[in-house]
């Protein structure tokens, strides 16, 4: 007996709690995630293994397999059973043990066929593809009965047979359900069941030539796995009446239900496996990991945690309507985050020599620097601080306007942790006329956290020392997609060509403090004023630092300015 969440969240929820309450399905909750290792996870498969995985959770006796959907043998591959199992513990979820393979359910699949065709519920045809695509009919005009629709259940039986002795080609016969051709579901109009594929199956090898279509194997395996709520996405709304029809027609002990559900889709970028595999193939991202990608891979690359996908996946909830979630709110969640929990360190992206002219030559100070103001148990570090520095480039205007509270000819801004400087001079390149180094004075008195002046700048500016600074290649990402909605062909255009030129900028020049020379590929850190970014775990050498860019700060910036 299992125990009711407390409160559901979500109509499928609701329909689970009342189950469990009336003693559907023995009062049991068995949900499972099915994908088919044809591709790697994206925040697709996110939403739905929080579904699956989270709902089973809410039970003490609740259960969430693993089901590999691996009926379609073609484009299969061992690699992405691997990589699925690796993300699914990375995000957080365990199948405690329950992993399932739709092929491993081949021989009992295949009786079930074979006892539908002894109740003169299914045929073999062997009509083409193309031929049976043409009398299926459209919405508005029935479908074509096939002339092997008439064929005796002893010749039905002898051919599927033989079809499984591999005796025909590929293509040559198919299994079709006998339901109705004249059905308003084109679902329901005599669909295939079984089709000959003369290939090798990853686990099966050459074991099969037969293999069954996702409509006959899906609510099959729920069924002989005793999967109680089958939860899955909208597009399969038209195949439930099929589904019930297979577990009916088929006898089985178990009826699964099924509950649709809305996919999540995610604006400025796409998520399908086709889709995303062309972008990988045609070169346009580095792989499935690419950090610009919604792949679990690439967002773990790219900076998030498991937890904020979690968090972002529960607050987009469950609903029964399509729409399209904003890329901005899973933003939202990594920040919210990461503010907890990312040491705070000082990166300047592109660097700009500022000289204190009246900073002894070989004077070194350790600053304390905080680690994070959200929370004092992070402690803090020293930085070294020397005469001199770098400041980002976009920090200094030679001719600022007036609301430009950075450092300007005259100007006096704050160095974080450190002290007030004034800019006394700017030295450029003769010819080129382009700013080499910007010399200024400092004011001793005003060192933070020991000044006893009341004095205040309206800027601060991040740093670093130029003798003490770790060289980086840090990588800006940003959205690969121009068009909030690439997967919108209505105006013709591919979803290729509206990328972004600028998705990936990648400045190699730039210098972080010296801090982070032991940081860990993975490790994630915010750069004070730019954003968050984490150590990139593929290209980042012992010497050879890479930062990517997860997201960049929204405003949190002006915060900070108010606590100094
Ligand atoms: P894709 O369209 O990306 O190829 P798929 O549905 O073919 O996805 P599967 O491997 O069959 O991929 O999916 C496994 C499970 O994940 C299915 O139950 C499917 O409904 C669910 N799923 C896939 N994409 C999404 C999505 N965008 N939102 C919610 N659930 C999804
Ligand atoms: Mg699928």
């Amino acid at each position: 007996m299992s125990t009711p969440a407390a409160s559901p969240r979500d109509f499928i929820r609701t329909t689970v709690a009342e189950d469990v309450q009336s003693g559907r399905h023995g009062s049991c909750v068995v949900t499972r995630f099915p994908p088919e290792p044809n591709g790697h996870l994206h925040i697709g498969h996110a939403k739905s293994m929080c579904l699956n995985f989270g709902l089973a959770g809410e039970y003490a006796t609740g259960q969430c397999h693993l089901r590999f959907d691996d009926t379609n043998p073609c484009k299969e591959a061992l690699e992405y059973v691997e990589s699925i199992q690796e993300d699914i513990r990375w995000l957080g979820f365990d199948w405690n043990g329950q992993l399932f393979f739709a092929s491993d359910n081949f021989e009992q699949l295949y009786q079930y066929a074979v006892f539908l065709i002894k109740k003169d519920k299914a045929y073999v045809d062997s009509l083409s593809a193309e031929e049976i695509k043409a009398h299926r009919g459209t919405l508005t005009h029935p479908g074509i009965e096939s002339p092997d629709r008439t064929r005796s259940i002893d010749d039905n039986l002898e051919l599927f047979a033989r079809m499984r002795a591999g005796e025909f080609d590929d293509g040559q016969y198919v299994l079709r359900a006998k339901i109705d051709m004249g059905s308003p579901n084109i679902n329901m109009r005599d669909p295939t069941l079984y089709r000959i594929r003369h290939v090798t199956h990853h686990r099966t090898g050459q074991q099969w030539c037969l293999y069954p279509t996702y409509d006959f194997a899906h609510p099959l395996s729920d069924s002989i796995e005793g999967i109680t709520h089958s939860l899955c996405t909208l597009e399969f709304e038209d195949h439930r009446p099929l589904y019930n029809w297979v577990l009916k027609e088929c006898d089985v002990a178990c009826h699964s239900q099924q509950i649709e559900f809305a996919r999540l889709n995610l604006n400025y970028t796409v998520m399908s496996k086709r889709k995303l595999s062309a972008l990988v193939t045609a070169g346009h991202v580095t792989g499935w990991d690419d950090p610009r990608l919604p792949t679990l891979k690439g967002l773990r690359r790219r900076g998030y945690t498991s937890a904020s996908i979690r968090t972002f996946c529960e607050r987009i909830g469950v609903a029964k309507r399509d729409s399209i979630v904003e890329m901005a709110q899973l933003e939202h969640a990594i920040r919210e985050d990461l503010n907890l929990q990312a040491p705070r360190a000082m990166a300047v992206l592109r660097p700009l020599r500022v000289i204190i002219d009246n900073y002894p030559d070989d004077q070194v100070e350790e600053l304390e620097a905080v680690n994070n103001p959200e929370d004092p148990r992070m402690g803090s570090r020293k930085i070294p601080f020397s005469k001199v520095l770098y400041i980002e480039q976009e920090d200094f205007r030679e001719q600022p306007h007036k609301k430009f509270f950075r450092l300007a000819p005259g100007q006096e801004v704050r160095l974080r942790y450190a002290y007030i400087i004034q800019c006394v001079n700017v030295i450029k390149d003769s010819e080129t006329g382009n700013i080499i180094e910007v010399h200024c004075t400092y004011d001793p008195s005003t060192r933070s956290g020991q000044s006893q002046s009341t004095r205040k700048v309206k800027g601060t500016l991040h740093w670093v020392s130029t003798a003490h600074a770790l060289e980086a290649t840090i990588r800006l990402y940003d959205s690969l997609f121009l068009k909030a909605n690439p997967n919108e062909d209505s105006d013709g255009t591919d979803y290729l060509e509206c990328l972004n030129p600028q998705s990936l900028v990648t400045l190699s020049d730039s210098r972080v403090e010296p801090s982070l020379a032991y940081a860990l590929p993975g490790a994630r850190f915010q750069f004070e004023r730019q954003g968050y970014f984490c150590v990139d775990s593929v290209d980042t050498l012992p010497n050879k630092l890479v930062f990517n860019r997860t997201v960049p700060l929204r405003d949190t910036w002006a915060k900070i300015e108010k606590t100094l």
